[in-house]
């Protein structure tokens, strides 16, 4: 049964830090999880094809509340951005993931010339109708439009754990970011102390939207790869990194 051997053979090497020692964190949702034991990734293997995950987001139809909650997530959006907009070396603003384009049009109401990029068509249609001063584009962040340049302030909220191919990502977003820019990065925490003692049992492993989960030390170790430097990580009480850093 070759196929059923594939889906239970443990990784290689760690996507982070190379390393070659696995715990086995059992499984969910029909698939396996492992752990380095260097840098504590815990991370799905083998990954999900591109068409099993496509065909999660496919079915995946945002619904009217949404909408009603734009409001609210414009000023959430609109408090984290002034805690962090003058730390940037400028105001050409980027969110990478940017679902219905809340943070776009925070960013814009604050002077910013604001771009957003999700792969969701739906999202963008949407952000297009409700904020239609931002600056938007449907598809991968490879996909980015040539003409946008670089940017001073890059979000990437809530995307990273979602990619089966993080360096894919950040190869596309680091020639993106001017020299000084600033990011601001969240993502769930896997070194979190309130993370379940049973890995699987936390809400985040969810498989295949969760893929990959972080802690401060693989996250540092990834960005530093892409050319970034952690200038802080934001004490949070609930297992989610929240980290800024600065493009070399
Ligand atoms: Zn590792």
């Amino acid at each position: 049964m070759p196929d059923t051997a594939a889906k239970t053979a443990t990784p290689e090497a760690c996507m982070i830090c190379g390393g070659t020692h696995f715990t086995a964190l059992g499984a969910k949702n029909g698939y396996n999880l492992f752990r380095c034991g260097d840098c504590r990734l815990s991370f799905v293997h083998p990954m999900p094809g591109e068409s099993e995950i496509a065909a999660i987001y496919e079915k995946y139809v945002l619904n009217d509340s949404y909408k009603r909650r734009a409001t609210r997530k414009i000023i959430r959006s609109t408090r984290r951005l002034r805690r962090y907009l003058h730390m940037a070396p400028g105001k050409r603003f980027l969110d990478m993931g940017c679902s219905i384009g809340t943070s776009v049009e925070a960013a814009r109401r604050l002077g910013c010339d604001a771009y957003g990029i999700d792969i969701d068509e739906s999202s963008i249609g949407i952000a297009r109708d409700l904020f239609p001063d931002g600056h938007y584009h449907a598809g991968p962040i490879e996909s980015m439009p040539p003409a946008w340049g670089q940017f001073d302030f890059l979000f990437s909220v809530e995307v990273l754990e979602h990619l089966p191919d993080p360096h894919a990502y950040f190869q596309a977003l680091a020639p993106r970011a001017r020299s000084g820019a600033l990011l601001y990065l969240t993502t769930p925490d896997g070194g979190h102390w309130r993370v379940p003692r049973t890995f699987t049992e936390w809400e985040h492993v969810n498989p295949p939207q969760h893929l990959v989960f972080y802690n401060r030390d693989a996250i540092t170790r990834f960005l530093d790869r892409h050319g970034f430097d952690v200038v802080k990580f934001e004490w949070n009480l609930k297992p989610g990194l929240k980290l800024l850093a600065r493009k070399r």
